[in-house]
């Protein structure tokens, strides 16, 4: 087993692309990423996609208590439990999709404690459906590092004005505090992906901060944003429309100028629209 953890056998020459394979070595990288979201030491962590299991070690390392492996290459699944802290339960290894996976259930049987962190270089085909089911998530989930592809880490990270704000900001905002650590070229991994990757941290907010109808709130945010050049008076029309809403109306009762658009609005203007079309 190579310094930092990665097994050099299972990552040369047979990354799975359909599995989203790019591996993470240089130790530097793998230290920063694991203690990106602050520090881990004592505490229960979910990591999904350990691959040879260079994040696997650095998280370890860092004083992680209770490891819990997601992985759905079964090479890299059976290689893990025989690491030493499988046998002392320090590290649960479970194989198959993190998509298909009950965390508190999981979390549980590994005998851990909430709130657990989450922290991954994520495979790029599922990593936007991950984040979203752990923005839904009840209060099992604690803070987040999730490396994507850098456009997404700036989708979740954005505010009004940027090109990149959309449904995902407005539901990470909602939630969390999100920022993103830092960025890497393609060349940081093996084998190298198309395209840069950004870790983005997300940190829970308190319970009196949290907006808890995600469901609307989502809902809002994709009617505005499915029609992003339209003013939101018209793209919030059909959404309107389904509870006998006018949706000029509705834009002026939470003091939102019909002809602005839905780039400009702030979270707590769209939390205003989602609490008024909720109680409609
Ligand atoms: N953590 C390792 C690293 O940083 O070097 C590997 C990260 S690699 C980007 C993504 C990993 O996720 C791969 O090991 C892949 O097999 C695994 N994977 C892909 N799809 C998955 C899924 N649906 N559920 C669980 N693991 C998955």
């Amino acid at each position: 087993m190579a310094e930092n953890g990665a097994d050099p056998e299972l990552t040369k020459g047979r990354a799975r692309k359909a599995l989203g394979q790019h591996f993470l070595h240089d130790p530097d990288i793998l230290r920063r990423t694991a203690l990106a979201a602050g520090p881990v030491e004592g505490r229960t962590v979910i990591e999904v996609g350990p691959g040879p299991g260079g994040l696997t070690r650095a998280l370890l390392r860092e004083g992680v208590d209770k490891l819990i492996a997601v992985e759905a290459d079964p090479r890299f699944a059976s290689a893990l439990e025989d690491w030493p802290e499988a046998a002392t339960g320090r590290l649960t290894v479970h194989q198959g999709d993190a998509r298909k996976v009950n965390w508190p259930e999981l979390i549980a049987t590994a005998g851990g404690t909430t709130p657990a962190m989450i922290i991954a270089n994520l495979p790029y085909n599922v990593g936007t459906p991950l984040a979203v089911d752990w923005l839904k998530a009840g209060d099992w989930r604690g803070e987040m590092a999730l490396m994507f592809q850098k456009e997404v880490a700036e989708r979740l990270a954005a505010g009004p004005g940027s090109p990149h704000y959309g449904r995902l900001a407005v539901l990470a905002h909602a939630v969390t505090n999100p920022h993103i650590a830092f960025t890497l070229p393609p060349g940081a991994f093996k084998p190298p992906p198309k395209v840069d990757s950004a870790v983005a941290v997300l940190v829970p907010l308190q319970p009196e901060q949290r907006f808890d109808d995600l469901a609307t709130l989502e809902k809002v945010a994709a009617a505005a944003f499915g029609q992003r050049r339209k003013m939101l008076r018209a793209a919030l029309k059909p959404l309107a429309k389904t509870k006998g809403l006018d949706a000029i109306a509705w834009l002026e009762s939470c003091g939102i100028d019909p002809t602005a658009r839905a780039e400009t609005l702030t979270q707590d203007e769209f939390r205003k629209l989602a609490t008024a079309f909720a109680e409609a």
